[in-house]
């Protein structure tokens, strides 16, 4: 049997890989920053991320949140949403505000989600399932002539049909308006309607407890070591690790990490969650 041996260091390598890929997500474009660029960018983009961060949610008629979308949750057009434009330098004046996708040649001009059936997509009223529809706006057939625009029956757990729920997108102070979750501040990438570790289920079963808690005194006070979260070193002294460190690891423990079912992604923030609390880097800056 083939073994996996890491060198000195790969496991907290590949770690910082990983962590490194959540909070750059695509915006490399396919080539590793070199350690100066991502210091750059973490300094460009985390503050922008944290006071401008839209959560995206798809809503029954009831107001329940069905559906909190997360980096690894696909649009109507087949993309991410990790895809589409999620960071912005200034929240856009206009509602309801359009994520466009940046998969080049593609149509999308705003984040949509489908549910599916089970892993199966859902059909439309045409019986043509929904990725056989244009992903541009209007979301016509490409199977057949009658169809004038994608409309699902299907039934969501909360009881509605799919097309009576929208796909949201507010600010952090809208939700708090209207007593819904916000979570913690986060430095991840399209992070969307994610705010703890329960928001991946079905709306009905979900028991969010993910409000904004205040974090105990000690673990303010602790030391920042180089454990904890990379945003919180951000602000320290420059870091000593860089994701070049990963070129003498073996990239075959990465490639199925890379392509982490959505269900992973709440795994990931609980774990990193666990470390520390992710808010208590906000406190922090403020000292
Ligand atoms: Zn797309
Ligand atoms: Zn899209
Ligand atoms: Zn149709
Ligand atoms: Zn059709
Ligand atoms: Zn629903």
């Amino acid at each position: 049997m083939e073994r996996l041996t890491l060198p000195p260091g790969g496991a907290a390598a590949v770690d910082e890989y990983l962590e490194y890929r959540r909070i750059v997500g695509e915006d490399d474009g396919g080539k590793l920053f070199t350690p100066e660029e991502y210091e750059e960018y973490k300094r460009k983009v985390l503050p922008m991320r944290l006071q401008n961060r839209l959560l995206v949610s798809w809503r029954s008629p009831t107001g329940v949140d069905c559906k909190l979308v997360g980096p690894e949750t696909l649009c109507f057009c087949t993309h991410r949403y990790k895809q589409h434009k999620t960071d912005f330098e200034a929240i856009p004046q206009q509602r309801p505000i359009s994520l466009p996708c940046r998969v080049t040649g593609c149509p999308c001009r705003a984040y949509l989600y489908v549910p599916l059936n089970g892993a199966q997509p859902v059909r439309c009223r045409c019986k043509h399932f929904a990725d056989q529809h244009s992903a541009a706006p209007g979301f016509t057939c490409n199977a057949c002539s009658k169809c004038s625009g994608f409309h699902s029956c299907f039934t969501c757990a909360c009881g509605q049909p799919a097309y009576a729920h929208d796909t949201v997108v507010e600010t952090k102070q809208e939700r708090l308006a209207q007593g819904k979750p916000v979570g913690r501040d986060v430095p991840y990438a399209a992070m969307g309607g994610l705010t703890g570790f329960s928001s991946l289920a079905e709306g009905y079963m979900r028991l969010d407890d993910s409000g904004i808690g205040a974090p105990s005194i000690e673990l303010l006070d602790s030391p920042i070591a180089a454990t904890d979260h990379p945003f919180l070193r951000v602000f320290q002294a420059s870091s000593s690790s860089s994701p070049e460190t990963l070129t003498d690891v073996g990239t075959s423990s990465q490639v199925s990490s890379l392509s982490k079912p959505e269900e992973d992604d709440m795994a990931f923030f609980e774990r990193r969650y666990q470390e520390r609390h992710l808010c208590s880097f906000l406190t922090l800056l403020k000292i």
